[in-house]
């Protein structure tokens, strides 16, 4: 499989290429040429089995099979259960991995394609992320240890939670965390400025793990899969999956499992009041508006990098994408009552996102049809929320077992201040 540049049809790449470089030319996503058909899905394999024959297509010219199965273990390290919520109503929970959200599974993937692509390059690979808190967690995590490849995370200090500081500071090795005296624009104008300097760029391959990464993307399909196959072999084949979207690339990577030949009838695209897919499904008018701050702060994004690629895979059919998807925005008192009534209700802690997507669901059922499961994304975990979740449901969430090791462990950290030539020297030596 080759992919090509949506902001250029003519930047056709390997998928090797497509997972360094991160963007193609004029920060165009990367698509594949073709979307792979599975005439038959064999619902009795497990989801190594069936991720390989999923991802296999799109990855082959570039991973052997065993090397795509070494990468399928690497990213499988965690389970995604289904949680009954009531009779018609599932939640699909994606936090069980080391930084409790869905983007481990991407950062994951992404990693271990990076450790063996990396060995056949004649530099060595810097990762460099700048993170206000949680994306740099999954990626250092996903790249633990992976050969060849060292991982530079700047984040500002003070500025990051407890849990999401030892979750950088306590991997040591190939990851390298750096405390910036400064805020997050400061460290995301460092992470640039590196990006465009010459001399690094002689004696690096820098690249960013960016959240559009085809080999982010891609593997979001597993869970949807797992989901699929674990409803299917109970009888259950009228499927509508509920998704908290920021970026759209959650949601996305279930839009190209249906297409790919998998029986999900329907998706609901979850906003908060960053409603720009929303207004545009209802009005067919795309305005941007300015990103406003919300407790879902995962997803306020106004401008959603993933719906050209949504749009390509309906090939810009504005009426068939409305039809298999439905945008609603949510308000915060919407997600507030949200948290509030599924403790309640059914003693579920939910992060603020999955409140989302649990009210849209809200919303939205008595226009579906009664025969529908429904499925609901949980993307975090509610301990990654602790004050506005606490606060409305007036306890505390216990840390899970898995992350409570990182208490004891030694930090690891630079500290450098805002100026350029410290990082530079920093990345030169490190
Ligand atoms: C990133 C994120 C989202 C949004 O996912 P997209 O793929 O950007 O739509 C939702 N919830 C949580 C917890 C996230 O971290």
């Amino acid at each position: 499989m080759r992919f090509f540049n949506l902001k250029n049809k003519k930047e056709i790449v390997s998928f090797k290429t497509a997972c360094i470089k991160g963007l193609g030319e004029q920060k165009g996503l990367f698509f594949p040429t073709q979307i792979p058909f599975l005439q038959k899905i064999d619902f009795e394999k497990n989801i190594h089995e069936l991720g390989f024959d999923i991802l296999y297509p799109f990855v082959k010219e570039d991973m052997s099979e065993t090397q795509l199965k070494d990468v399928l273990q690497h990213t499988l390290c965690f389970d995604f259960p289904l949680h009954t919520l009531n009779e018609n109503t599932l939640v699909l929970e994606l936090f069980h991995g080391e930084t409790l959200a869905f983007k481990d599974v991407g950062a994951r993937f992404l990693a271990a394609s990076f450790g063996i692509f990396a060995s056949e390059f004649d530099k060595p690979i810097k990762v460099l992320v700048a993170t206000s808190g949680d994306t740099g967690g999954a990626v250092a995590a996903g790249f633990h240890k992976v050969p060849n490849v060292e991982v530079v995370i700047l984040y500002p200090k003070g500025r990051v939670s407890t849990v999401q500081e030892l979750q950088l500071t306590t991997m040591g090795e190939n990851i390298k965390a750096v405390e910036i005296d400064g805020t997050f624009d400061d460290c995301q104008a460092l992470v640039k400025q590196a990006f465009s300097d010459s001399e690094l760029n002689t004696n690096f391959i820098l690249t960013s793990a960016n959240s559009i990464n085809v080999a982010r993307w891609l593997p979001q399909t597993l869970y949807y899969a797992k989901a699929v196959k674990e409803l299917i072999n109970n009888g259950i084949d009228d499927i509508n999956m509920i998704v908290p979207s920021g970026n759209f690339g959650n949601i996305c990577a279930g839009i190209l499992l249906k297409k790919m030949g998998f029986p999900i009838q329907h998706f609901v695209a979850a906003t908060n009041m960053n409603d720009t897919i929303p207004q545009y499904f209802e009005t067919k008018e795309y305005t941007v508006k300015q990103a406003k701050a919300t407790i879902s702060n995962a997803m306020d994004v106004a401008e959603p990098s993933n719906l050209t690629r949504i749009e390509e895979l309906y090939e810009y059919h504005f009426e068939s994408m409305k039809h298999d998807i439905t945008s609603v925005s949510i308000s915060e008192d919407e997600t507030k009552n949200a948290i509030l009534y599924l403790y309640n209700q059914y003693h579920y802690v939910a992060c603020p996102h999955t409140a989302v997507g649990f009210s849209a669901l809200q919303k939205l059922k008595n226009t579906f049809d009664k025969k529908y499961t429904h499925v609901l994304l949980s993307t975090a975990h509610p301990v990654k929320f602790p004050r506005v979740v606490e606060d409305i449901i007036g306890t505390t969430i216990p840390i899970p077992q898995h992350v409570q090791h990182l208490f004891n462990k030694p930090q690891l950290k630079t500290t450098l201040p805002n100026d350029y030539k410290y990082f530079f020297e920093f990345i030169q030596n490190s």
